[in-house]
C-alpha cells in the first residue's frame, strides 16, 4: 500500500503557500465528525497521521500529506466547516480560498468526500462535489461508519445514494460503503485514490 508512506507536508492558510502545481493530487472533504480523519488514517495504515488536521487553528488550512519518495503526490485534506462558529470574516476568505483552489488548482485529480452513512448528502457535502464536477473532475464517496448498520441497512443507503448521486451528478461521482473501525472497504477505496494518483 503505497499510502502507508503518506506524511505530513504543510498546512496552507492562503494560496501561496500551496505546493508547486505540477504533481497529482487527491482532495478529502467532510463535515465535522463524519469519520474523514478516521478514513484517512485507515487508507494510510497509521493512527495519528490526520490528527493535525484537527489542531486548533488547523480548522482553515489545506493541509498536504506527501508520499515519499515521489515528491509531487499529494493527499490533501480540507477541513470542513460546520465547525464551532468561525466569525464572518474568516468564513468568507475560506470561501474564497476554496473556491479558488477548485477553479485553479491543476494538480488536483479528484475529490473524495466522507460522509457518515446514516446522515449523506448535506449541504457541504453537495457544494463540494457541485465543485469537483463543475471542473469536470471525478469524484468518490465513502459512506462511513457502515460498521454501525447492519448489512441490509447498508445496502439500502448505498443504493439510494448512488441513485440520488447519479441523478445529479451522472457518472462522474462514485460511492461505497466504508468503515474506518472495521475497515470495511478500504481496499476499494485506496484503489480509486491510488488510481487518481496514478501510484
Ligand atoms: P472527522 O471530524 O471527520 O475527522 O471525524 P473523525 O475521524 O475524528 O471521527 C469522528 C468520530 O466518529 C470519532 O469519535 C470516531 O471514533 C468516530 N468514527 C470515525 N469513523 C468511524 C467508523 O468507521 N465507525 C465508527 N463506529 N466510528 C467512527
Amino acid at each position: 500500500n503505497p499510502l502507508a508512506r503518506a506524511r505530513y507536508l504543510l498546512a496552507a492558510h492562503t494560496p501561496r503557500q500551496l505546493p508547486p502545481d505540477g504533481g497529482f493530487e487527491v482532495a478529502f472533504a467532510g463535515r465535522s465528525n463524519a469519520g474523514k480523519s478516521s478514513a484517512l488514517n485507515a487508507l494510510c495504515q497509521q493512527n495519528a497521521l490526520a490528527r493535525v488536521s484537527k489542531t486548533p487553528g488547523r480548522t482553515q488550512q489545506l493541509v498536504y500529506f506527501d508520499i515519499p519518495p515521489s515528491t509531487d503526490r499529494y493527499l490533501v485534506d480540507l477541513p470542513g466547516y460546520g465547525y464551532a462558529k468561525v466569525p464572518q470574516d474568516l468564513q468568507a476568505h475560506w470561501q474564497a480560498f476554496i473556491d479558488g483552489y477548485f477553479q485553479t488548482r491543476q494538480a488536483l485529480r479528484g475529490l473524495v468526500v466522507v460522509m457518515d452513512i446514516r446522515h449523506p448528502l448535506k449541504d457541504y457535502d453537495r457544494q463540494m462535489l457541485g465543485y469537483a464536477v463543475s471542473r469536470g473532475l471525478p469524484a468518490h464517496a465513502l459512506l462511513t461508519k457502515a460498521d454501525k448498520l447492519g448489512r441490509g441497512q447498508q445496502s439500502q443507503a448505498l443504493l439510494a445514494v448512488r441513485k440520488e448521486l447519479f441523478s445529479a451528478y451522472g457518472d462522474t461521482v462514485s460511492v461505497q460503503t466504508f468503515s474506518g473501525e472495521s475497515k470495511q472497504g478500504v481496499d476499494e477505496a485506496r484503489a480509486v485514490v491510488g488510481g487518481w494518483l496514478q501510484l
